[in-house]
């Protein structure tokens, strides 16, 4: 993309509405505006990103054999009385009524649909196990939206649920999710740490959030800092394994690691105190186990291998994409603006004309530009006429990880510069090997 035909409203000025840095640095790189109180339009490069996030959450969920879907985001209040939860939600809840007097709402989550679709449509034991999701906007009328995307009142959710015939089963799918979500947070160069939770009001025994370790974090969370050192890596797992998915859990939740709903005061002073940390999160998923709480009322039943009728074991798993892309900058940025881990960052390459307007730097730049493009690496080209200072703050502040400054004087020993946003280093080199060394850096990402 050239910067002059692309859509970036940067602010100069620091919104005095934000609080936190990714709410200011979102704002001034002209990733999101305010459209009311809690929702957000997402603008180009914004939306570049939240993209990205959901392509990220969309292939690890079918790696795993999950199914994707769309459910609408208007439902109908029937089947939330049906579950008992019409009542139960609040005000939380965004209650609408149509031209024929009907109640609807717009989702907060979707057990009570997807369930409804299971039953009108599985009959049997032979259909299971089944997990299905989608990536939709839900609407949740928060008493105190803030921090921009980071509490939303409208916000992006990747929510799946499983159907199993048995509690096992339903087990298994709880622990291949923390699996897939282990290694959806790492793709996204982000480490987030699966706490003990607490059911709250989708209910269940097993639950756990994975949260981002940020001062800003609006939950306190206790931890033994030896769960840091975890890491998913590249391990290639096999998600129908019962012992291996189950060897993953257990090796990421033998640590202590909870949120202060369920802190437990005793067995943390057993931990050693160097290592007992206690510290501030942001959490961007959460997975349940919840057994039959929608299935019975809703009567979601399959005829089992003896042919008796049972209601199927469930469970829900969300994960928070537009709060992550908070979550992405709370975790990395500087004074000077955001620096996007590889893996999601909107443009991967910056490159910068230092003299607009010099045929010799004009084509180097035209020709890199194609090269980065042919090499799959989405330039943003800032082909402004503007000093060399406002063009490098701009890239500082949207935060492409690498750089690319083209200038006449460089360009007369052959040489452009290839910077580092993270490190701030920069290394001379001749365009052929810029664009080598970045094809080399986002390979495989
Ligand atoms: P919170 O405790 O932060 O209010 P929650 O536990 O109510 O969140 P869940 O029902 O677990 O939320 O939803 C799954 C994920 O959706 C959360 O882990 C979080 O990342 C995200 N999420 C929830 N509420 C919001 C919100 N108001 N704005 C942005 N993201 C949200
Ligand atoms: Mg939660």
């Amino acid at each position: 993309m050239r910067l002059t035909r692309y859509f970036l409203p940067v602010l100069r000025e620091t919104p005095a509405e934000a609080q936190i840095a990714s709410h200011r640095l979102m704002l001034r790189a002209g990733m999101i505006r305010q459209a009311s109180a809690g929702i957000y339009s997402w603008l180009p490069m914004g939306l570049k990103v939240l993209r990205r996030l959901e392509d990220i959450v969309h292939e690890e969920q079918q790696r795993a054999g999950h199914i994707p879907m769309l459910m609408p985001t208007i439902q109908s209040a029937d089947l939330w009385r049906e579950s008992g939860r019409y009542d139960d939600y609040g005000q939380e809840m965004l209650r609408i009524t149509d031209r024929h007097g009907r109640d609807m709402l717009f989702g907060p989550t979707n057990e009570e649909l997807i369930t409804d679709i299971f039953r009108s449509s599985i009959g049997s034991y032979k259909d299971l196990p089944l997990t299905l999701y989608h990536i939709q906007w839900k609407f949740r009328d928060e008493v105190r939206p803030r921090f921009g995307v980071m509490r939303g009142r409208e916000f992006l959710m990747k929510d799946g649920y499983n159907f199993d015939l048995t509690k096992e089963a339903a087990l298994h799918a709880y622990n291949r999710h923390l699996v897939t979500y282990l290694r959806t947070y790492e793709r996204m160069g982000l480490q987030a740490i699966p706490m003990r939770a607490d059911g709250g009001p989708i209910g269940g025994d097993y639950t756990h959030e994975f949260l981002v370790l940020a001062e800003t974090g609006e939950s306190e969370v206790f931890y033994d800092s030896a769960i840091t050192d975890l890491k998913f890596g590249d391990r290639d797992i096999d998600y129908d394994s019962v012992a291996a998915c189950q060897g993953v859990l257990d090796e990421f939740t033998a640590r202590y690691a909870r949120t202060d709903e369920t802190h437990d005061a005793a067995l943390f002073a057993e931990i050693p105190e160097a290592r007992r940390k206690s510290a501030r999160g942001i959490e961007v998923g959460q997975i349940f186990y919840f057994g039959t709480k929608y299935s019975e009322p809703l009567g979601a039943v399959v005829v089992d291998s003896e042919g008796a009728r049972v209601p199927v074991h469930m469970g829900s798993h969300g994960i928070g994409v537009s709060r992550l892309v908070g979550a992405l900058i709370e975790a990395n940025h500087d004074d000077r603006g955001i620096i996007w881990p590889e893996s999601v960052a909107p443009f991967k390459v910056g490159l910068v004309n230092l003299k607009q307007g010099d045929s010799a730097a004009d084509a180097k730049c035209a020709e890199i530009y194609a090269g980065l493009q042919a090499r799959g690496l989405d330039p943003l080209y800032d082909d402004r006429e503007e000093r060399a200072g406002a063009k490098f703050a701009t890239m500082d502040l949207i935060g492409c990880p690498w750089r690319i400054t083209v200038g006449p004087r460089g360009l007369k020993s052959g040489v452009v510069e290839l910077t580092s946003r993270r490190s701030g280093e920069s290394e001379e080199m001749s365009p052929e090997a810029a664009l080598d060394r970045c094809a080399g850096i986002f390979q495989g990402l």
